[in-house]
């Protein structure tokens, strides 16, 4: 299959391209670089440089390459920016996404998986969290994601096309080779943050909010290794070529860990005491995030690999500890 990536030079993006491209699968990347890295785009994938906005260069993807099928990535991501600058993520995420269904109607490309998140539902109501359970959003990003989703179903319901939509919880950890990783800046993420403190470019970690009504008081998240997010890529590709109708599947471990217990993990992982320093709470931070992920489990026949947090981290200790500052140094 030849399948358009875009986004592809971002963190989640470029670790599925790698995985297409082991797979024996024609990649070609799309990517802007506003926040993605060059050097993460796989040496087998095509790269085309542009924006979502900008519908000439799409079509002309689109009449240049015979695309099977695309993946798309490209969003701005930072939910307290897009606290602080909700247009900004209305006008990129719903407003490019739309361009980019524009261009796939017209050039007969009826298949995407699109990149959507468990901040499409707010605080939970139920622990794990169903894809049936209620979606309500607790800020812009969680918003524009919940929006497209709808902006697909409306489409699917009136035209040939087929979409995956997969809500990521907690994307981390770092391919085993160690030549991709997380290099967000600014990084807002826990355990790229926790792990610059061995990394000698911080002296501690803050724990955001110690009165949650968890049973160490700090916030629980499910985790899951980025390697296992691009396999659930590959499958829901194969899902959509099968004919499978479109539908939402959420991503995650399903176990919860706390910020306290993912940080005496790295400390053991990495064998530095990572000193941590209680802090007031986060704005919009729900206190439990777990995934129920049995649909993406029977539907997809999805297993991650990787269900133990001291793996995770340290794949992704294996990736700063040689790219302590990402990919400016190989530039
Ligand atoms: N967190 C923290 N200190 C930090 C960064 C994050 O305590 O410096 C907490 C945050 O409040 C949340 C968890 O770690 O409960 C995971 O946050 P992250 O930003 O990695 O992912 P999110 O759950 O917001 O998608």
């Amino acid at each position: 299959m030849s399948i358009l990536v875009l986004g592809g030079a971002g963190y989640i993006g470029s670790h599925t391209a790698l995985e297409l491209v082991r797979a024996g699968e024609s990649v070609i990347i799309a990517d802007n670089l506003s926040t993605g890295h060059i050097e993460a785009v796989p040496e087998k994938a095509k790269f085309y440089e542009g924006d979502l906005h900008d519908r000439a260069f799409l079509d002309s993807i689109f009449k240049n390459e015979a695309i099977d099928a695309v993946i798309h990535f490209a969003a701005y991501s930072l939910v307290g920016e897009s606290v602080t600058d909700p247009l900004k993520y209305y006008g990129n995420n719903l407003c490019g996404t739309k361009n980019l269904l524009d261009s796939m109607l017209a050039n007969n490309v009826g298949n995407i998986v699109f990149s959507s998140t468990a901040a499409t539902y707010g605080e939970p109501e139920n622990i794990p969290i169903l894809e049936t359970d209620l979606t309500l959003p607790k800020n812009p990003y969680g918003e524009t994601k919940l929006a497209i989703e709808k902006m697909f179903y409306w489409t699917s319901k009136a035209h040939n096309f087929r979409y995956v939509s997969l809500r990521y919880f907690n994307a981390c950890g770092a391919d085993k080779s160690g030549s991709i990783g997380e290099a967000h800046s600014p990084e807002t993420h826990l355990i790229p943050l926790i792990l610059q403190v061995p990394n000698g470019k911080r002296e501690s970690v803050s724990i955001f909010g110690t009165d949650y009504d968890t049973p160490d008081g700090t916030c629980i998240r499910d985790y899951i290794h980025v390697t296992d997010l691009a396999q659930a890529h590959m499958l829901a590709l194969e899902y959509l070529k099968n004919g499978g109708k479109s539908s939402v599947f959420n991503l995650g471990n399903g176990i919860g860990y706390s910020v306290r217990e993912v940080i005496e993990t790295a400390r053991k992982v990495t064998g530095h005491p990572i000193p941590a320093v209680e802090a007031p709470k986060r704005d919009g931070d729900p206190a439990r995030l777990v995934a129920s992920s049995v649909k993406a489990r029977e539907v997809l026949g999805w297993k991650p690999r990787y269900d133990s947090l001291e793996e995770i981290i340290s794949d992704a200790w294996n990736w700063h500890r040689s790219h302590p500052n990402g990919f400016a140094e190989n530039k």
